[in-house]
C-alpha cells in the first residue's frame, strides 16, 4: 500500500537559544539554579515566556528575552539548555539544528564569553541530534569590543562540525543599520569565519544589499526584499540562502499582510529559501508547525516542502560528510515513504 507522502524530518538553521526556552526547560533551569520563577502556574509562565498579542514590532518582541536570558547565566545552565533545546527539537522531527546565541549576553553573573562558548559546546555533546553553534554579534551602541571578542572566539573554536561553525549579527536592525558593521564582517571574512546576517526583517532591502555586499552567504529573514526586483535578482545571482521564519515575521510585524507572505513566490522564482523557527518558545511554535502553517497559508506543495529542507542541507554551515549523512537520512526515512 502506498504510504502517505508525509514530511517528518526537518532542519532548523535559524533558532536563537534564548528564544527556545519553553516552560518545561525554564522550570528545569530554574530548579538547577534554585531560582524562583516569577510565576505560580504554567499558564502565567507561558505568558511571561511568549510574545503578547499586543506585540508592536521587533523592539517589543526583543523584550520577551529578559526572563529566558536570566536563566542562562551559568555554565551548567547554558550547557543544559543547549542539550534540552536540541532534545525538544528532536521530538518535533528535527534531525539537525544550528543554534545561535550571543555570548556577550551571558556574562551577567560573571561568566566570560569564552566560558559561555565552551559551556554551549559541552551541551552539543549530549544532544540526541547533531547540532552546531552560531555565535551572534549584537547590534548596539557601545559593544564594539564585545563583538570583536565574539569574533575572536569564533575563530578560536571554529570547526566544520560539532561546535562553532559561524557568526551572525542580531538585535535591533531598525535602530542600527547593517552597513555600520562593515568593518566587523570584513574581519570575519579575513579570518575565514562563515557568516549569516539578520537583514530585511525590521530593516528594508537596503540592509540585505549591504549584508550581501559584506559577504554574508545566508540572510536571516530577508523577507522585506519582496517587491524590490533589483535586490531579489542580487540575492538570486549570488546564490544567497534566505532563512525565513514566518510566525516570527507575523508577530514582529516584519510583514504587514501575511496573506502575501512571499515564501512560495521566492521559492518559485528560484531563490534558495529555507524554513526555520527563530524563537519557537517565544512564538509558541515548532518547525513542524511552521511547515503546516506555510502549507495552509501559501499552499506550498509537498515537493516544495522537500525543496526547502534540501536547501537547508545545502545552506548548513557544516561539513560535506554531515550534509551527505543528512541527505541519506532524509531520503531513506522521509522521501521514499510514499
Ligand atoms: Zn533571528
Amino acid at each position: 500500500m502506498k504510504k502517505e507522502n508525509r514530511i517528518n524530518h526537518y532542519i532548523d538553521l535559524h533558532a536563537h537559544l534564548d528564544g527556545c526556552i519553553s516552560v518545561d526547560i525554564a522550570k528545569k533551569l530554574a530548579a538547577l539554579q534554585q531560582i524562583t520563577l516569577p510565576a505560580k502556574t504554567d499558564k502565567e509562565l507561558t505568558s511571561l515566556l511568549s510574545v503578547p498579542d499586543s506585540c508592536q514590532d521587533l523592539n517589543d518582541f526583543l523584550k520577551c528575552f529578559e526572563l529566558p536570558l536570566s536563566l542562562l547565566q551559568t555554565e551548567k545552565a547554558l550547557e543544559d539548555a543547549v542539550y534540552l533545546v536540541l532534545s525538544e527539537m528532536h521530538k518535533d522531527g528535527v534531525i539537525y539544528a544550528e543554534l545561535r546565541f550571543a555570548p556577550q549576553l551571558h556574562t551577567q553573573k560573571g561568566m566570560t564569553q569564552e566560558n559561555a562558548v565552551q559551556s554551549a559546546m559541552r551541551g552539543l555533546i549530549k544532544s540526541p541530534i547533531p547540532g552546531n553553534l552560531i555565535l551572534c554579534c549584537m547590534r548596539g551602541e557601545s559593544n564594539q569590543q564585545d563583538n570583536l571578542k565574539t569574533l575572536e572566539l569564533a575563530r578560536k573554536y571554529l570547526v566544520e562540525d560539532g561546535g562553532v561553525v559561524a557568526v551572525d549579527l542580531a538585535g535591533a536592525e531598525a535602530l542600527f543599520p547593517t552597513e555600520d558593521y562593515e568593518d566587523l564582517f570584513a574581519k570575519a571574512k579575513k579570518d575565514e569565519i562563515p557568516f549569516t546576517i539578520h537583514a530585511g526583517e525590521a530593516g528594508d532591502a537596503d540592509d540585505v544589499r549591504a549584508a550581501v555586499r559584506m559577504g554574508a552567504t545566508r540572510i536571516g529573514h530577508g523577507v522585506r526584499i519582496a517587491g524590490n526586483e533589483e535586490v531579489i535578482q542580487l540575492v538570486k545571482d549570488a546564490g544567497i540562502f534566505l532563512e525565513m521564519c514566518p510566525t516570527s515575521n507575523r508577530q514582529t510585524k516584519a510583514v504587514a499582510d501575511m496573506s502575501s507572505y512571499p515564501l512560495k513566490t521566492f521559492l518559485e522564482r528560484g531563490l534558495k529559501v529555507t524554513l526555520n523557527t527563530d524563537d519557537p518558545a517565544i512564538e509558541r511554535t515548532s518547525l513542524s508547525r511552521e511547515f503546516k502553517y506555510m502549507e495552509s497559508l501559501t499552499g506550498i506543495a509537498k515537493e516544495q516542502q522537500k525543496q526547502l529542507i534540501l536547501n537547508s542541507v545545502e545552506a548548513a554551515f557544516t561539513s560535506a560528510d554531515r550534509k551527505n549523512e543528512l541527505r541519506k537520512q532524509l531520503f531513506s526515512e522521509t522521501y521514499e515513504k510514499r
